[in-house]
Order: C-alpha cells, then sequence, then structure tokens
C-alpha cells in the first residue's frame, strides 16, 4: 500500500515542520495554518479517519489526545484555550485520509464552526 502524505512527513521524505514526535504519533505544523498557532498531530499507524478506528487502537487514540494536549502547553496556547478538531469525511472538510488531530491557538474561535 503506497505511503499517505503525513507517512512521507513522518519518513522525511517530505520536509514537515516538525514539533513533537514518539513511537506512536508525530506532530508538525500545518502548512496552511487557520489560526496563529495552528498544528496537526498523527499516529504513525495510518489510520484513515475516526470513522475507521477499530477496538485495538484504543491506547493509540488515547496516546493522541494525551499528546495532543502535551503539544498544545509545549506551543504555549494552554493559558488563553485552543481547539482540537478531528474532521472526519467531506461534510466535515476532510482532505487527507489519515487521521490526523488540529491543534488550533492563538485567538478567539466562535462556535459553531461553519
Ligand atoms: P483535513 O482537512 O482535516 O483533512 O486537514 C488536512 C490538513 O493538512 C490541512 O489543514 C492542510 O493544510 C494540511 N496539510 C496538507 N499538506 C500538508 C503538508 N505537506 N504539511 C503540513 N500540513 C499539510
Amino acid at each position: 500500500m503506497s505511503k499517505t502524505l503525513f507517512q512521507k512527513i513522518a519518513d522525511r521524505e517530505i520536509t514537515g515542520d516538525i514539533v513533537y514526535e514518539d513511537d506512536l504519533v508525530i506532530a508538525f505544523r500545518d502548512i496552511r495554518p487557520a489560526a496563529p498557532m495552528h498544528a496537526l498531530i498523527v499516529p504513525r499507524k495510518p489510520i484513515p479517519r475516526i470513522n475507521e478506528a477499530a477496538a485495538d487502537d484504543q491506547a493509540v487514540l488515547g496516546h493522541l489526545l494525551l499528546k495532543a494536549a502535551h503539544v498544545a502547553r509545549q506551543l504555549g496556547l494552554d493559558k488563553d484555550g485552543y481547539r482540537l478538531v478531528i474532521n472526519n469525511g467531506a461534510y466535515a472538510g476532510e482532505t487527507v485520509p489519515h487521521l490526523h488531530v488540529h491543534i488550533l491557538g492563538g485567538r478567539a474561535m466562535s462556535w459553531p464552526p461553519g
């Protein structure tokens, strides 16, 4: 199976502005930031989207969220707050079919999203 875009960033085949990585996840700055601070955190395992995650992904999904909060703190977003977003499928605006959590901060955000 061919690598996803985010696997290529993790494997250094495509340049990414990496801010955190460990055995299970990698985080890098979004190439088209939607906020003053915008990073993505991605499991190394190429789960296409949260809808396709399985019971045996439970540990990696928990790790993904805990490390999303870690990266947000590392980027200095925790004092003023930040938003975590997972887009699943066409209506949500998903464009890269490799599960990722957006970490957005640095400005106030409205709710609900458009
Ligand atoms: P989504 O629309 O939820 O699938 O999010 C995909 C995100 O990946 C978008 O915010 C893109 O700007 C971002 N993106 C696409 N290509 C790259 C890249 N080469 N490096 C970093 N972020 C990227």
